[in-house]
């Protein structure tokens, strides 16, 4: 069941979104070569705690740390370690979220580690482009496969691809509801998108093959190539004055 927010509604999940997008910047700006991913995952959570919300990850079937760090090849769900440092040339995705009074924010970000190769920041830039291309269809009246579509059309024009075991999803009171947002499909078709929705658009996108495996970990995903992979997400509220991103640091 797809759940509509009231304008109230949207009021408290702007402050979860508030803290999530905040928890990410300050992760982002705590990148750097030496730092764990297990340190960075400390700050988010202090961060989230501090701004009174809950780091919404956090135990999520089962999942150990407020937030999922992923490098280079990994796509999404990486854990957090003492042990995992950070290198120059890494690219980290982060994907974190807070909750706040009952309501969930969700975001993803990936981030350059000092020098990266020029294939690694256009990946990046087109990840990060796509999820823009999605946003602008999140609009009332439209369908779910017309975000997908803008997404896949623009990543694949780039010779990338985007990953179909993994898709976006509804935020709310829970983290993931109704209904699934793919990075791919056909325009016109899909749930009907109207206002009061509220939508988590996550374009992950792999140099090489979309094909993904899970490790032993049970958790982490990486791309079946061994190729980079990228991520981005905003949490977006569909309104009477179109698309409105509510994870905007
Ligand atoms: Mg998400």
């Amino acid at each position: 069941m797809i759940i509509l927010k009231t304008g109230r509604e949207l009021e408290i999940m702007k402050e979860a979104c508030r803290i999530s997008a905040g928890a990410l910047k300050l992760v982002g700006e705590a990148i750097e070569p030496g730092i764990t991913t297990g340190e960075l995952d400390r700050l988010a959570e202090e961060y989230i705690l501090k701004q009174g919300g809950k780091p919404n990850f956090k135990g999520y079937g089962g999942f150990p740390a407020t937030a999922c760090i992923s490098i280079n090849d990994e796509v999404i769900h990486g854990i957090p370690s003492k042990e995992r440092k950070i290198k120059a040339g890494d690219i980290v995705s982060v994907d974190l979220g807070a909750s706040y009074d009952g309501y969930n924010g969700d975001n993803a970000a990936t981030f350059a580690v000092g020098e990266i190769s020029p294939e690694a920041k256009r990946l990046i830039k087109t990840t990060e482009e796509s999820l823009y291309e999605g946003i602008k269809m999140a609009r009332h009246g439209g369908r779910i496969g017309d975000i997908g579509h803008a997404v896949q059309k623009y990543v694949e024009e780039r010779g990338y691809s985007v990953v179909r075991q993994f898709v976006g999803h509804g935020v709310g009171t829970s983290l993931h509801e109704a209904p699934e947002v793919p990075n791919f499909g056909n325009p016109g078709h899909g749930v009907r998108l109207v206002n009061g929705m509220t939508i988590a658009i996550e374009p992950m996108v792999n140099m090489g093959t979309y094909n993904v495996r899970t490790l032993s970990n049970n958790w982490t995903v990486v791309t079946a190539d061994g190729k980079l992979s990228a991520h981005f997400e905003h949490t977006v509220a569909i309104t009477s004055d179109g698309p409105v991103i509510l994870t905007r640091a």
